[in-house]
């Protein structure tokens, strides 16, 4: 789908909702719209874009040259440092009832185009870009299966590399290595976590060593043009001990009747519930402390979300993570995860890494 498309899918969203003007900044919205990303800076960066007439992109002078111009999308209006841009913003958009603005802009910049388009209610964006960007074109599976590709291949590799007697943050800096010499433009995240360490699911990777017996979770992902990587796969030093053998042989059954359970029309808690039960009849319950997984596109974490409570169907072009996890304190953690897209024959895994837990020297 072109930028045009998207502009006007956007629009007919504001009309459906009553919105007057969409104002982005910082955050994914705003590249899905035009391709540009803006500068997560104190200098605003703002799309002013009206239900009727042109869209505006008020940007820094310096970063107008980084700025790919679509005049069929949107006209570039630079400000200099003297300039008052929370002015230039607000002066396209007097007279607007019904705000809607980017759910990631700063607090100061909203603070301040509150005070200044006094009158005005500020709804988020999300309302009207969420459900176009939950719904993934051909363009964007290709990206995110481009992306897992990629991953995919680090896993391949760290397969046969050595874990025994180095830090977490050495294989950390490895797996962040990797991604950008596969192509990723950024590093989003690589949590390594061994032994006790990785029952803390987001465990920040330190100076801890890897020793024999370790059992080391690696969940990884970066930004490749554009499209999110998410992968969690499991290493092990050596052998792994009897408890941990047979908690990893629930949650492969468990990832695999969530997978399965992602059809197009099963409501996003179903899937969750559908892994849940795997763990919970194991008499693991207890230990998966988090949701199935989450959608994934331009932003790591957005919808849909596999979670309870969520009853929205699934449909095809949604693409999300299903990644179980079963953590016992003290002791290890574990979780695996691959990225799912929901198509009409069913779905679709685009990771294809081994699933097995990787002896390593
Ligand atoms: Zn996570
Ligand atoms: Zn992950
Ligand atoms: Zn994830």
């Amino acid at each position: 789908m072109t930028y045009p498309q998207r502009l006007s899918r956007a629009r007919g969203r504001m009309r459906e909702l009553g919105i007057d003007v969409l104002l982005l900044s910082v955050g994914p919205d705003l590249p899905y719209l035009t391709g540009y990303e803006a500068m997560p800076l104190e200098r605003l960066t703002m799309l002013v874009l009206p239900r009727e007439g042109e869209a505006v992109l008020v940007v820094p002078r310096l970063e107008a040259p980084r700025v790919q111009e679509r005049p069929d999308a949107f006209r570039v209006e630079p400000w200099e440092e003297t300039d008052d841009p929370i002015a230039r913003v607000a002066a396209h958009a007097t007279g607007a009832g019904e705000i809607a603005i980017g759910d990631h802009t700063w607090a100061r910049f909203v603070l301040a185009l509150q005070a200044t388009l006094d009158g005005a209610r500020f709804r988020p964006a999300s309302e009207v870009t969420a459900p176009l960007r939950v719904v993934k074109d051909a363009s964007e599976v290709e990206a995110l299966a481009a992306a897992a590709a990629v991953v995919d291949g680090i896993v391949a590799e760290m397969r046969k590399r050595a874990f025994a007697g180095r830090t977490e943050r050495d294989v950390h800096r490895e797996l962040v290595e990797l991604m950008l010499d596969g192509g990723h433009e950024r590093s989003n995240f690589a949590i390594v976590a061994s032994g006790p360490n990785a029952a803390s699911p987001h465990h920040d990777p330190g100076e801890r060593v890897i020793g024999d017996g370790d059992v080391v979770l690696c969940d990884f992902g970066g930004t490749m043009r554009g499209y999110c990587s998410d992968i969690t796969r499991m290493f092990v030093v050596g052998e792994a001990a009897r408890d941990v053998r047979d908690a990893y042989e629930v949650l492969v059954a468990a990832q695999e009747a969530g997978v399965r359970a992602a059809l197009v029309g099963t409501a996003c808690e179903d899937v969750d519930a559908a892994a849940r039960r795997v763990i919970e009849d194991a008499g693991l319950g207890e230990c998966f402390v988090h949701r199935t997984g989450h959608g994934i596109g331009m932003d790591a974490h957005e919808d849909p979300y596999i979670v309870a409570g969520n009853d929205s169907p699934l449909v095809p072009g949604n693409a999300f993570s299903i990644e179980p996890g079963i953590y016992v304190a003290g002791r290890f953690g574990l979780r695996l995860e691959d990225i799912v897209v929901a198509t009409g024959g069913g779905p679709r895994r685009l990771n294809h890494a081994p699933r097995d837990i990787a002896v390593v020297g």
